[in-house]
């Protein structure tokens, strides 16, 4: 089945449940509610010319018609591209570009970014509103939904045609389009599913942004496949996530370590109440085992549950059942059903380890990605001949099975002969209590050499030195992890998807 159907499957089970929350203005959506303005906009789309094949890039902040237009126009048989609301004009023509995509789908608020993306609207067919209503010119979510036209029926092959077409979110190089199947989706929700029964009802908060992989399979397509309630945000602003989280009650946070650290740290958590919270799910970056349960302390839960994935996959491979009773402190879970994994030497032999050993982590199982669009040279480098999909990124697996993740291969700092972990000196330096957040980046020195350099926020109040942090560190790790240089910011750059951008650090 497609992944819009799997995922409004439930819808008429759940019925007058409420299926989205705006956080802001407190608007929601029944399921009932949800699925109907699904089959309109799907008609009004195919009335518009949407067609099967035809690429709709998404570009849009967190609503809860985000989720309208994304499963309208898969009905319509299009493939989804989803873009950052961030994006700038040269970045959203790009991905129209690489993508081929020939409508957009945007909000009043972000009509600029595309028309000057497109000179004005050239080299797309149409550009159509979110809103209910916006500038006479343009067709509107509200013009879509009075259409009366049949639904639209068109045949899709869930193993060959494509859900969505995300962006790998950039981190190491240029985002790529990563072709996602509606079966690879389709199949990952399920693997989840095995280990992490859904609850129905339960209320989740969705902040992390639908345009990338994690928030759209893990905060659209899973709780509304389950029944749950998802109380959209349109952006991430601390007080504003805390009073949502106070107002609607919350149960569930699935989030990314930048805000478990904010959890964990900021002195407003304590003005708020989140007894409601009963748990709290990680992934997308590194998040260290001590700051981890300084979180979940501070909530009084148990722990904070990993995840991992890439966009590349679907995006899970593993996951901390909620349920676990023994989850090993720092690790990203256990491997999904049906699905395989490696552990391969680094130095360039990439002959498969053993328990504890470290290396590159390598998957394979029906959640790996068709390929880049457009690039075969990289979708070859990826992925190898025997189906392996090479995830760049360090890790081990102890007796148990749970995978630890120790960074990505190439942010490893190689120091005469040693490889040093930026992830690792990043945690050291989160537990000084005048650090309020940390990067650290390898510096080339004019001898060649690879060394730490750490970036350091202070927190407020705090008047920590270069040689406080450098000592601080020293006197904490092996001679050869030490940083030898810190620099102090006020923020440290992040992705939306909270990845630290330590190539903008490498620029400064
Ligand atoms: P690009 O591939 O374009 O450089 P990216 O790799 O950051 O960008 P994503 O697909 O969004 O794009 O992120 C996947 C990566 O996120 C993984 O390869 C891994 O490095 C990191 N990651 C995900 N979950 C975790 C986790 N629980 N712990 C540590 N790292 C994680
Ligand atoms: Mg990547």
């Amino acid at each position: 089945q497609p992944i819009h159907d799997v995922v409004l499957a439930g819808a008429a089970r759940f019925g007058d449940a409420p299926a989205l929350v705006d956080g802001v203005t407190g608007e929601s959506l029944s399921y009932t509610q949800l699925a109907t303005a699904v089959g309109r906009v799907a008609a009004g789309l195919a009335e518009a010319g949407v067609a099967k094949g035809d690429v709709v890039a998404l570009h849009s902040p967190n609503s809860i018609a985000y989720p309208i237009a994304l499963y309208a126009a898969g009905r319509a048989g299009a493939v989804v591209t989803t873009v950052s609301s961030l994006a700038t004009a040269e970045e959203l023509a790009g991905q129209l570009r690489d993508s081929g995509a020939s409508w957009i789908i945007t909000v009043s608020a972000l009509l600029p970014v595309s028309l000057a993306a497109t000179d004005g609207g050239k080299g797309v067919r149409e550009i159509i509103l979110l809103d209910q209503d916006g500038p006479a010119d343009y067709r509107t979510l509200a013009d879509l939904r009075a259409c009366t036209a049949a639904e639209p029926q068109v045949a899709i092959d869930p193993g060959t045609d494509l859900a969505v077409l995300p962006y790998s979110s950039g981190t190491t190089g240029l985002p790529k389009g990563v072709m996602l199947t509606h079966r690879s989706i389709a199949t990952n929700l399920a693997q989840l599913d095995a280990v992490e029964p859904g609850v129905p009802g339960e209320r989740v908060i969705a902040v992390l942004p639908f345009f990338h992989i994690y928030g759209l399979v893990i905060l659209l397509h899973r709780p509304l496949q389950i029944g749950a309630t998802v109380v959209v945000l349109p952006r991430f602003d601390l007080a504003q996530f805390l009073r949502t989280i106070q107002d609607h009650r919350i149960e569930g946070l699935i989030v990314a370590p930048p805000i478990v650290l904010a959890l964990a740290k900021h002195p407003l958590v304590d003005e708020y109440d989140l007894s409601s919270i009963r748990y709290v799910r990680s992934a997308a970056a590194p998040l260290d085992a001590d700051l981890a349960a300084a979180c979940a302390a501070r909530l009084g839960l148990a722990t904070v549950q990993q995840g991992y994935g890439m966009t590349e996959l679907s995006p899970a491979t593993h996951i901390v059942p909620l349920a676990d009773p023994a989850p090993a402190p720092g690790s990203v879970g256990k491997l999904v059903a049906a699905t395989e994994l490696r552990v391969r030497s680094l130095d360039g032999g990439g002959e498969d380890l053993g328990v504890g050993e470290h290396g590159e982590i390598v998957i394979r199982g029906p959640q790996v990605m068709k390929g880049y669009l457009g690039r075969p040279a990289d979708t070859d480098t990826m992925i190898d001949p025997d189906g392996w999909l090479h995830t760049g990124d360090v890790g081990y697996v102890d007796e148990r099975g749970y995978l630890f993740i120790v960074d990505r291969v190439k942010e490893l700092i190689k120091y005469k002969g040693y490889q040093v972990a930026p992830a690792e000196l990043e945690a050291l330096l989160l537990t000084h209590p005048q650090i309020a957040d940390a990067a650290v980046i390898g510096v080339t020195g004019e001898d060649g050499t690879e060394r730490p350099k750490a970036f350091v926020v202070r927190a407020p109040g705090s008047a920590l030195t270069e040689s406080e942090v450098i000592d601080f560190v020293a006197a904490r790790v092996a001679p050869y992890k030490k940083v030898r240089a810190v620099g102090f910011l006020d923020a440290v750059p992040k992705s939306a998807s909270g990845k630290i951008l330590r190539r903008e650090l490498r620029g400064r």
